[in-house]
């Protein structure tokens, strides 16, 4: 059908855009992003292969990404978002036949096991409840009846573990501080979705033993959508480096990134020069504050936003020793289950604040908020708060406390 230009010349597509400032996206990704970062955005774009100064820039924002990760591996910005990231390291370290163990419980554990069949990996589940976190000790006596009942086989049993920090869906915190050190004890390579956590929640990567740790510009790190970042060991690139067949295709393919980028200095394709200025920014800030201020910001935050959840009168998705302080997700009552998009929606269009509904398993049972890296801060959480409390008066659901009181008193 042929478009009649004449009549949309009313029309301008960015007006949306224009009209989100003063709105509130209080969403697990994208999070707000400050004005300093957007203004980063508008800076003349470089010529990424032939100037020199741009290389400094990306090398730079690489060493400061491996100190929030607290590790001296190499670390590489692809630019796309972070689900690059985790096929990339999937694709680059998985050869067909590998033998993959995925921890999982929630949908991203889950999908790296897909990314990992994709690949080739013949992939064995290590599965917790959704609602509960991934528990060390369970995971050392899985391993090590493993390999007793394997004697004679091959050591070490997996090639590869997969394991995500946050699960971002249901606002899972997994322990990995004390998963790690099991799977490096088993000799077991390891990969790290962090996208959510980064920046919010510690993250020890070189001291509890994670080769590949992935991250996303748009979590904690508070820049646009757009880039994925990750660490990776030597181990790592010494398993990529001994592959018996080589990584097919060029855009997944890390090892590229090896011999072209750290062999030569040369970018294996065009970064994205505007969001690696953004994420510059965004890093300087998030290192500009302290660690210990910076997490105890999260898990205050966290720690108000779900007072003022119970006193809403609602259930916390995993329980609050369990959650993540860059993510509450909570149940939604039955009554409310049939309109639990029609009230995000009116809390957007009315209230002008954003809230995430879930996906996959929990779609249409949980809501989300996301309060990590700039969203992480108390006049949001509060508005956040006084606009969700409005919108479930206005829906007639019965509070049986006042959840901006709640938030204010637990945030002390
Ligand atoms: C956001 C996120 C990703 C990346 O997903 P995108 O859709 O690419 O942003 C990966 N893992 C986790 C845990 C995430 O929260």
């Amino acid at each position: 059908m042929a478009r009649d230009f004449e009549h949309d010349s009313g029309y301008d597509p960015l007006e949306f855009a224009r009209s989100l400032a003063g709105k509130l996206l209080f969403t697990p990704g994208p999070t707000e992003v400050a004005e300093e970062v957007r203004r980063a955005m508008a800076l003349p774009v470089a010529n990424s292969d032939l100037d020199p100064e741009f290389a400094r820039l990306y090398r730079e924002t690489c060493r400061q990404l491996g100190e929030l990760m607290h590790t001296r591996n190499d670390v590489l910005i692809l630019a796309g978002e972070g689900l690059l990231g985790l096929e990339a390291a999937v694709a680059s370290l998985v050869e067909p036949g590998d033998r993959v163990l995925c921890l999982a419980n929630g949908l991203y554990g889950r999908g790296f096991a897909d990314f990992a069949r994709d690949w080739g990996a013949e992939v064995t589940l290590f599965e917790a409840d959704d609602r509960e976190p991934l528990d060390a000790a369970r995971l050392e006596r899985f391993l090590s009846e493993r390999e007793a009942a394997g004697s004679g086989g091959e050591i070490p049993l997996f090639r590869l573990a997969t394991l995500v920090h946050c699960e971002t869906p249901t606002g899972l915190l997994n322990p990995v501080d004390r998963l790690l050190p099991v799977l490096k004890r088993h000799g077991i390579l390891t990969v790290v979705d962090s996208v959510s956590a980064i920046a919010a929640v510690p993250l020890e990567a070189d001291a509890w033993g994670a080769d590949v740790v992935l991250g996303g510009s748009q979590k904690a790190l508070s820049a646009p959508p757009g880039l994925a970042f990750l660490s990776v060991s030597p181990a790592a690139w010494e398993r990529m480096r001994r592959r018996r067949h080589p990584i097919p295709g060029v855009y997944l393919n890390l090892w590229r990134w090896h011999e072209e980028w750290l062999g030569q200095g040369i970018f294996p394709y065009t970064p994205s020069t505007s969001d690696i200025y953004a994420l510059h920014e965004a890093v300087q800030r998030a290192l500009a504050e302290p660690e210990a201020e910076r997490f105890g910001r999260h898990e205050r935050i966290a720690r108000a936003v779900r007072a003022a959840i119970r006193a809403a009168g609602f259930e916390l998705y995993p329980r609050e020793e369990a959650s993540s302080p860059s993510v509450t997700a909570w149940l939604v009552p039955e009554v409310l289950r049939p309109r639990e998009a029609e009230l995000r929606e009116r809390l957007w269009r009315q209230h002008g604040v954003m809230m995430a509904g879930s996906w996959g398993p929990t779609a249409g049972l949980v809501w989300r908020a996301g309060h990590m890296g700039e969203n992480a801060r108390p006049d949001k959480g509060e508005r956040f708060v006084r606009a969700l409390a409005e919108l479930l008066q206005e829906a007639g659901w019965a509070m049986p406390g006042d959840p901006v009181a709640a938030y204010r008193a637990a945030l002390g």
